[in-house]
């Protein structure tokens, strides 16, 4: 189990078993909604996530044409999650979660980015993670 959370820890975030990958991500939403160069991602079963507290829903379309919801600490604003959003509105069976939130080192060190996408924008001064799939845009499924 991984536990983690918000800045002033009000928003509480859990989930049981393994992620299913871990991404580095360097898409313009990203950047936009942490204030980072990219995000290191965990994606996870979003039935396997327990979620305390009342996070901000904000929605938008993404780079990838998918409509998501990003979710934020109603009061100190940490980014916590995001999923893509189903046509009857309901949150997708995986979520994204901003790995930077979990409270444990360990978890992070362990667990290397498996891929890293919208590597066409990643910043000319950060190099490719060793081992890592380099994927341009968005990986289609
Ligand atoms: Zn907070
Ligand atoms: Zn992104």
């Amino acid at each position: 189990m991984a536990v983690g959370g918000c800045f002033c820890g009000h928003v509480r975030v859990e989930y049981n078993g393994q992620p299913l990958t871990s991404v580095l991500c360097h898409c313009h939403d990203c950047r936009k909604l942490t204030g980072s160069p990219y995000t290191y991602n965990f994606v996870v079963k979003t039935a396997d996530l327990k979620i305390s507290g009342s996070p901000k829903e904000v929605p938008k379309t993404a780079d990838s044409g998918n409509p998501i919801k990003n979710y934020f600490c109603p009061d100190c604003g940490t980014p916590l999650f995001g999923h893509k959003i189903k046509s009857d509105g309901e949150p997708d069976d995986t979520t994204v979660v901003r790995a930077g939130i979990f409270d444990d080192d360990g978890i992070l060190n362990e667990r290397k980015p498996e891929a890293e996408i919208y590597t066409d924008r990643r910043l000319e001064w950060l190099s490719p993670v060793e081992g890592a799939a380099q994927i341009i845009g968005y990986p289609q499924t």
